[in-house]
């Protein structure tokens, strides 16, 4: 499954989606893209440098980093409906990453502007901290074991510059994970808020999707067979796409 995850800014990939990202390392085809390059008012010029090597702890290669200056999405929302709309023509992406729309003004801006360009994929969206989303309304929660968060928490580390920051501490990131899964009686979960599903199961990994699609179309063919007897027809298939492969 292609996936793309969207980032206003250096480390909201990582604290949203972290023990996430590691738990699929091995079945998601992962591209990420971060729309700022450094940190607030030209602050922390290399911290793309961080970002990529926290994502490469786990096991993503494939990192964009956009320029758009910190703060100030609003004044190039244009231009970034533009880049996104390229990158969905390159990728095209079953499943999408971006933020939610919470305090802060460039997580609004890539919500809005990822909803106009990603339309025919499934939307997820996640918080990036509880500083900028604290009224976060969850309704998607990804089970993850120790060694997800563990992973998360070395991709974090990378971040030395914002160590001091409440929501980079290690013992609130591991709190965070807990309370989120109390309501599924599991240890750990990350949340997110299911914004657009498009087919009824875009987030079965590749293999289980063949599987399955081997048994529907053999259903499909038995019932078609049946109907075939009665007259009752045209039957749809039920793995069927567009002549164009869009979905
Ligand atoms: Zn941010």
């Amino acid at each position: 499954m292609k996936v793309l995850l969207l980032g206003s800014h250096c480390d909201d990939i990582e604290l949203g989606c972290g023990a996430t990202l590691d738990k699929h390392r091995d079945d998601w085809q992962v591209t990420c893209f971060v729309l700022s390059n450094q940190g607030r008012s030209g602050m922390h010029a290399d911290l793309w440098k961080c970002s990529l090597a926290a994502f490469q702890s786990l096991g993503i290669s494939n990192v964009r980093f956009g320029k758009y200056p910190v703060g100030d999405f609003r004044a190039q929302r244009q231009a970034i409906w533009e880049e996104l709309n390229t990158i969905n023509q390159q990728v095209k992406p079953d499943l999408v990453f971006t933020q939610e729309p919470d305090r802060h003004p460039d997580h609004v801006v890539l919500y809005r502007e990822t909803m106009r360009v990603f339309r025919r994929a499934t939307v997820v969206a996640y918080r990036s901290s509880a500083q900028s989303s604290p009224d976060f309304l969850h309704n998607t929660l990804e089970v993850i074991s120790q060694k997800n968060v563990q992973a998360k928490l070395r991709a974090l580390r990378w971040y030395k510059v914002y160590s001091a920051k409440r929501y980079f501490c290690p013992k609130n990131v591991i709190a965070q994970l807990r309370v989120n899964a109390i309501a599924i009686d599991q240890e750990f979960a990350e949340a997110f808020r299911l914004v657009q599903q498009v087919n009824l199961s875009p987030l079965i990994t590749p293999a289980e999707k063949g599987g399955l699609g081997t048994e529907v179309e053999e259903c499909a063919e038995t019932v078609a067979s049946k109907l075939d007897q009665t007259q009752l027809v045209p039957i749809v298939h039920a793995n069927s796409r567009s002549p164009s492969g869009d979905r």
